[in-house]
């Protein structure tokens, strides 16, 4: 079967690989509908994930249909329609069992490297072996398509998380730093808790129009610094809670300037290089910081929004690729051409 592979140099390749088996009697395997390519991903390419090795499948946001099932798993047939979380967990360990599930001691990152995997291999190719399914698997409604479907595990999730470690009170006013799937994944579920205004901070055109139609004050960047324009926006006090959907050291540091005394930074973003930590400064004013992957376990719950026709993220899906043409549909999404936002590829 055809893979997008991981290769030496930082490069990836279209490759064929073994096609896997189940290996497990609580295991199942998907045959991949569609599968998205994340910010993650990129940092993968780059080189920027530690412990990565050459030769892995890239991918870990897909959704598909199962094909086979091992013998221990009651909550799927052959034929059901699932979508993956980002990080399989098993249901039953210490991070597990206190509801930390994307913690997991023996989970992992599909096609993750040491630090972040257990062994799975990433999700950009046809079939994917699944373990623990009954645990971490999510059933997709009939009414729920693909391109919905696909962000529960990942991006709507941690958009969700972001909002829900802020402990956004009712009235509250919330800064999203970042208008990417996972910051305007975070502006609709800021929406969730109450806000009196969430303002949404980029500086592309197309994704602070997305964030306007998703109800948000859109402040464009390159009008100003961000914390400043938050600031301004807000008489000068700051925002209760400000989220970091990027994962860039320099806007972490303007999260802390644009949120009020005793106000919450929620960081989402993954961060591939070092941060300034200002612990003074933040000790002094009481700022609360959370952070942490998307907290998995609501999955269910999400699914269930999409379902209900409450919540629609199918703006954010800007291209569909078959997954020959992955390696163009990397390029796209990398320099953000064409208005690139959520790209998904069909094996
Ligand atoms: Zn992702
Ligand atoms: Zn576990």
């Amino acid at each position: 079967m055809l893979a997008v592979v991981l290769q030496p140099g930082n490069q990836i390749a279209l490759r064929e690989v073994p096609e896997p088996r189940i290996q497990g009697p609580d295991e199942i395997l998907i045959q991949v509908t569609t599968a998205a390519i994340c910010g993650s991903d990129l940092h993968a390419k780059q080189g920027l994930t530690p412990g990565l090795k050459p030769g892995v499948i890239m991918g870990h946001e897909f959704v598909g249909r199962v094909v086979e099932v091992g013998q221990a798993v009651i909550r799927f047939r052959p034929g059901d329609r699932v979508a993956a979380p980002a990080s399989v967990w098993c249901g039953c360990c210490p991070s597990c069992r206190r509801g930390q599930v994307q913690y997991c001691e023996r989970g992992g990152i599909w096609g993750g490297g040491e630090i972040f995997g257990s062994g799975l291999q990433g999700a950009q190719t046809a079939l994917v072996r699944a373990p623990f399914a009954d645990a971490c698997l999510c059933a997709i409604p009939d009414e729920v398509p693909d391109e919905q479907a696909v962000f529960v595990g990942d991006v709507l999730s941690t958009g969700y998380h972001a909002a829900r470690q802020g402990n956004i009170r009712t009235g509250d006013v919330v800064a999203v730093l970042g208008c990417g799937p996972i910051g305007l994944a975070a502006v609709i579920s800021a929406g969730l808790f109450g806000p009196r205004r969430v303002l949404a901070l980029d500086a592309l055109d197309n994704r602070l129009e997305l964030a306007r139609a998703y109800g948000a004050v859109p402040l464009d960047v390159r009008q100003g610094d961000a914390s400043e324009l938050i600031r301004q926006a807000t008489n000068g006090l700051g925002a209760d809670v400000v989220i970091e959907a990027i994962g860039n050291p320099n806007t972490f540091l303007q999260c802390l300037r644009a949120v009020r005394r005793g106000g919450t930074v929620s960081v989402v973003g993954i961060f591939p290089s070092k941060v300034e930590f200002p612990l003074g400064r933040m000790s002094a004013y009481g700022l609360n910081l959370s952070m942490g992957l998307g907290a998995l376990k609501h999955m269910d719950r999400l699914m269930a929004l999409l379902a209900s026709g409450s919540l629609d993220l199918s703006p954010l899906v800007t291209h569909v690729f078959g997954l020959e043409q992955a390696l163009e549909a990397y390029e796209l999404f990398e320099d953000h051409k064409d208005q690139c936002l959520k790209v998904l590829l069909k094996p």
